[in-house]
């Protein structure tokens, strides 16, 4: 059975947020919208949102619980169209868990940063930050809560260049805020969605309020010159002053480009609360943050000699993958969460635990969706995945294919067993 998802489609995010900044909040709608649930058939058509939330909550699902898979759909940019898998990783929020974050940037390769637009940057998102920026992360930010008394915008774009240094663009504009937040400008397509909950359709596109006018162009003006820092297309339209020939195409990678090497944040912003703008933040983690395949190819160490290697993230080579989270579950014992570097890897199959030097036979394996566990008979480069029976297995530990061992980089982590709420 080959992969049913190339990995050019697969985006493996956490998401990083303040305590408070509505990180949960906004996982469980990306959850929902993503249409798992419908999807699996697991809810009866015609339920609502809050029945699937209620429904969450009594059957007690960590959907937190350290990789949940979703699959989206972009409406816009350059990947419309195309259905990608997207693999949440929970990223801990709380300073106490420094390690912890430390060890899910290790194994994501994009991260959505979510702040309160209330607050701008706090404390535990600046640390988060300069841990992801020493990672190397590629980041998207979304300023959320714009529907909260004293949100403002313009002050939590300024506290992410001045607090954290980085150089946030903003790609959309919020139309009013507070009580009066009604949704967002795109100043990519220069045109306005208001978040319509009532009909709880999407709003088609609109000419942009008069009164946001000039304040869109002014960002707008501001997203070209961060593009034409990346790209050669838009710098030499921008120097020409042939600003209007500059297409949304070539915007839209250049911002891929710029978030990609890290050179800029793209800055949405809404609240969790609102379906659209939920939608919108998933079109951007599709466009915007990268695939495996993007990457640098993951280093190790041969275990015997320590003499340096490249595993590419390709079904061909020969297999590694990291476990980066134990976790406890009633049923079927220890859960080993995995992400699969390079190759295949299949249940029955016999690998090789290089840091504790011994052989393992691989259990079953599965992905873990918001309310489902899928059983499959292989996972492939890019995956994230869960894997039973594997005996001994501890955090940091690297599986890899019997002729050719490998030690991924790993930190070394003093790790409790979790026990999943079920
Ligand atoms: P976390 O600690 O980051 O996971 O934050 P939660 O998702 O638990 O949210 C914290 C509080 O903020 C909860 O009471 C949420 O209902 C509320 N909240 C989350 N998102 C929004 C939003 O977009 N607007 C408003 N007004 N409240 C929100």
């Amino acid at each position: 059975m080959s992969r049913t998802t190339r990995i050019e489609r697969y985006r493996n995010i956490g998401i990083m947020a303040h305590i408070d900044a509505g990180k949960t909040t906004l996982t469980e709608r990306i959850l929902f919208f993503t249409g798992r649930i419908h999807a699996m058939g697991e809810v009866h058509t015609g339920s609502t949102e809050m029945d699937w939330m209620v429904q969450e909550k009594q059957r007690g699902i960590t959907i937190t619980s350290a990789a949940t898979t979703a699959s989206w759909k972009p409406e816009r940019g350059l990947f419309a169209g195309t259905p990608h898998r997207i693999n949440i990783l929970d990223t801990p929020g709380h300073v106490d868990f420094t390690i912890e974050v430390e060890r899910s940037l290790r194994v994501l390769d994009g991260a959505v940063a979510v702040f309160d637009a209330s607050q701008g940057v706090e404390p535990q998102s600046e640390t988060v930050w300069r841990q992801a920026d020493r990672h190397g992360v590629p980041r998207i930010a979304f300023l959320n809560k714009m529907d909260k008394v004293g949100a403002d915008f313009a002050m939590s774009v300024q506290s992410i260049r001045q607090r954290l240094g980085a150089n946030p663009v903003p790609v959309q504009l919020p139309i009013g805020a507070g009580p009066e937040f009604r949704g967002v400008v795109d100043l990519l397509r220069r045109r306005a969605f208001f978040f319509d909950e009532a009909s709880g359709e999407p709003s088609e596109a609109q000419e942009i309020p008069e009164p946001l006018r000039s304040e869109a162009a002014a960002l707008r003006l501001r997203l070209i010159e961060a593009c034409a820092e990346v790209d050669g297309t838009v710098l030499g339209k921008y120097v020409d002053g042939r600003l209007q020939e500059i297409t949304e195409e070539e915007l839209e990678r250049a911002l891929r480009l710029g978030t990609l090497q890290r050179q800029l944040v793209p800055v949405l912003t809404g609240a969790a609360f609102k379906k659209k703008g939920v939608q919108m933040l998933l079109d951007a983690v599709v466009n915007y943050l990268p695939a495996p395949s993007d990457l640098p190819a993951v280093e190790g160490v041969t275990p015997d000699t320590q003499v340096k290697v490249t595993r590419p993230a390709n079904d061909e080579e020969a297999m590694s993958a990291l476990v980066f989270k134990l976790m406890h579950d009633k049923s079927v014992g220890t859960i080993a969460f995995l992400r699969v570097y390079s190759g295949t890897l299949r249940t029955g199959m016999a690998v090789l635990n290089t840091r504790q030097q011994r052989r393992e036979r691989v259990g079953r394996l599965m992905f873990m969706h918001a309310n489902k566990r899928e059983e499959v008979e292989e996972v492939h480069a890019g995956d994230i995945c869960a894997a039973l029976n594997l005996r001994g297995v501890r955090t940091g530990d690297t599986l890899s294919a019997l002729e050719a061992p490998v030690v991924l980089e790993a930190l070394h982590f003093p790790e409790p067993v979790i026990q999943l709420a079920v």
